[in-house]
């Protein structure tokens, strides 16, 4: 299912180039365009979800596994292995792009919140 106007969907269907940092059946992970950290990387389903407060029971299992890639992006951090996830959902809260991604940050302090 993708969305012919969003753009993380015309990133995974290849019209528009994005560093892709890895990718699985149903994840794409890619470097932010403007990245907010030394590490600041996109963790996105393939399948068009707007939002958490969209997924569906189907979607159990695409949820497990967006939180799996977390721990294998994790393994793979240098230092002190510490990150911060952010999902922003809805517009009052800062969500820009409305496909579901959780942020993955790391390799600076951060103490501010
Ligand atoms: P949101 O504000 O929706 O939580 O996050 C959207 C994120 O997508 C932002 O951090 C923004 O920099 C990133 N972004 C927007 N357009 C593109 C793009 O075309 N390519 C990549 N790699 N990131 C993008
Ligand atoms: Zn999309």
């Amino acid at each position: 299912m993708t969305d012919t106007s969003c753009v993380f969907c015309r990133i995974i269907r290849k019209e528009i180039p994005a560093t892709v940092i890895t990718e699985t059946d149903s994840l794409i992970v890619l470097q932010d365009i403007a990245p907010k950290a030394p590490i600041h990387y996109l963790i996105i389903p393939k399948k068009h979800i707007k939002d958490i407060v969209a997924f569906e029971d189907q979607d159990l299992f695409l949820a497990a596994e967006m939180f799996m890639m977390v721990q294998s992006l994790a393994k793979k951090l240098s230092g002190s292995g510490a990150f911060r996830l952010i999902v922003n959902n809805g517009s009052d809260s800062g969500q820009t792009v409305f496909h579901h991604h959780v942020h993955f940050l790391s390799g600076k302090k951060m103490l501010d919140f």
